[in-house]
């Protein structure tokens, strides 16, 4: 299967070829012909699995005939509209618009909240003909009427389940209410719910299902470990692991976010390099943030799941789950950060006592008991032998009994400065989790001030 059977055109065939892509991933093999029939697509697919240029590619092909040279506004009127969950996820969607459409005088723009309008107003009032938009940001600018939506002939919601899950579906139906009735609809999500399914069956006239296991099953790529932990040693293994098992470049997921700061500053005075991302931060600094981490300077990234969701960093070798997540389903998103690009990745997770039911609930949902390491003096209480609490604590062993067929085979080295017991513990002092913005009275997620982040930080300079 190459791209150039799927019959696109030369400008995607040069650009796809740019990008040293040598054959279509499942999805894209599956979804291009379909879209440039103009079929509706439930695509079943998460990040990583190339769904981005599956719905992009062919999407480019059918606007293509519209591209104009012309500087008039009138002659670039939004043709396509991609909705996604989170500016993250927003901003790499029209990247890859960008790097796809970069031989077609096709023109494309992203809206998200949390930054100044204004420049957004501007590229919008210039003309798009394809606009990546988080809902509620589009929904400000409609009502403020700088844009028009009456010319769409293509709408993608992208990472549908995230965006139901973000309180945002009353957003979307407004949305879809402005959206010219005979439009092309292509949706895509990693699970398929109730509410999902409902979403599809108003939203899609007459489907081609989609359905694709990621390009890495985690089965197949990402090794799992657990280390049983006191709640109070996290910080301590967690320095240890890094330095003893010399990883350059580590994902760390807390569930908090103020954690997520606390946790970057105790590791940056453990003399680790680490900065973090969450949503209380504003545009500029996550942008920042992942630049750092993307670069090497920042060994650590230190994320909440919605800030992390979708994205993309290319060959993560480590994921922490430094707290397991609430639901057993972000433990997939987390984890599909690494082992991607079909190399393998290990994912690593924490787990105090109080964590052990929500380990039990993802070893249900992968169907498996994930194999348990132990870390000399970082067991828990009741499983340290009496004797060995007096030997000293740096060395870190696999239990040969769980070890999975994916764990190292060779043990983590020792690391006899890796760590330091003599810091006073600190508690936490954030209550307050990591959670999707509640719905206001209007049914939107509350945006305005820090929540969704970046109250008065200049956005980074708008591609045009
Ligand atoms: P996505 O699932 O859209 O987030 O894409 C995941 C990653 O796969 C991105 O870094 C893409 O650049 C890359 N990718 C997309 N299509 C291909 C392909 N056909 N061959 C190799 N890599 C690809």
């Amino acid at each position: 299967m190459s791209f150039e059977s799927l019959k696109l055109i030369p400008e995607l065939l040069r650009a796809v070829a740019d990008q040293g892509y040598s054959e279509p991933t499942p999805i894209q093999a599956k979804a291009i012909p379909a879209i440039l029939e103009r079929r509706d697509i439930m695509g079943c697919a998460q990040t990583g699995t190339g769904k981005t240029a599956g719905f992009t590619l062919p999407l480019l092909q059918l606007l293509a005939p519209f591209g104009s040279a012309s500087p008039s506004p009138a002659r670039h009127p939004v043709r396509a509209l991609i909705l996604a969950p989170t500016r993250e996820l927003a901003a790499q969607v029209e990247e890859s618009v960008q790097l796809y459409g970069k031989h077609l005088p096709l023109r494309s723009g992203t809206v998200f909240g949390g930054v100044d309008i204004k420049p957004q107003v501007k590229i919008l009032h210039a003309g798009v003909e394809v606009l990546v938009a988080t809902p509620g940001r589009l929904l400000d600018h409609l009502q403020q009427k700088t844009v028009s939506l009456s010319q769409v002939q293509v709408l993608v919601l992208d990472e549908a389940d995230r965006m139901l899950d973000m309180g945002f579906l009353p957003d979307i139906k407004r949305i879809l209410a402005v959206l010219p009735p005979k439009r092309q609809n292509l949706l895509f999500s990693a699970t398929f719910s109730d509410e999902i399914r409902r979403l599809a069956k108003d939203l899609l006239n007459a489907p081609i299902m989609i359905e694709v296991a990621r390009r890495n099953a985690p089965a197949d790529l990402v090794s799992h470990q657990v280390y049983e932990v006191p709640a109070l040693r996290k910080r301590a293994l967690l320095a240890h692991l890094i330095r003893s098992r010399d990883m350059q470049q580590v994902l760390v997921f807390v569930r908090m976010k103020r954690d997520a700061n606390r946790l970057a500053r105790q590791l940056e005075q453990d003399g680790l390099a680490a900065s973090a991302i969450h949503s209380d931060r504003t545009q500029a600094e996550r942008m920042q943030a992942l630049e750092e981490f993307k670069q090497g300077k920042a060994r650590i990234l230190v994320a909440t799941d919605i800030a992390a969701r979708g994205l993309d960093i290319e060959e993560l070798p480590f994921v922490v789950n430094y707290e397991l997540p609430y639901t057993p389903e972000d433990y997939l998103h987390r984890i599909g950060r690494t082992g991607r690009a079909g190399l393998p990745g290990e994912a690593i997770s924490l787990v105090s006592a109080d964590e052990m039911h929500m380990l039990v609930e993802i070893e249900k949902l992968l169907k498996r008991t994930l194999p348990r390491q132990s870390a000399e003096g970082f067991e828990r209480e009741g499983r340290r032998q009496r004797h060995e609490r007096d030997r000293p604590a740096h060395a870190t062993k696999p239990q040969p009994k769980s070890a999975h067929k994916n764990t190292p085979k060779t043990a983590p080295k020792i690391a006899a400065d890796g760590f330091d017991f003599s810091k006073p513990y600190e508690p936490t002092a954030s209550s307050e989790p990591e959670r999707p913005p509640e719905p206001t009275h209007r049914g939107r997620p509350q945006r305005p001030t820090a929540a969704l982040l970046g109250g008065g930080v200049k956005p980074p300079t708008p591609k045009k």
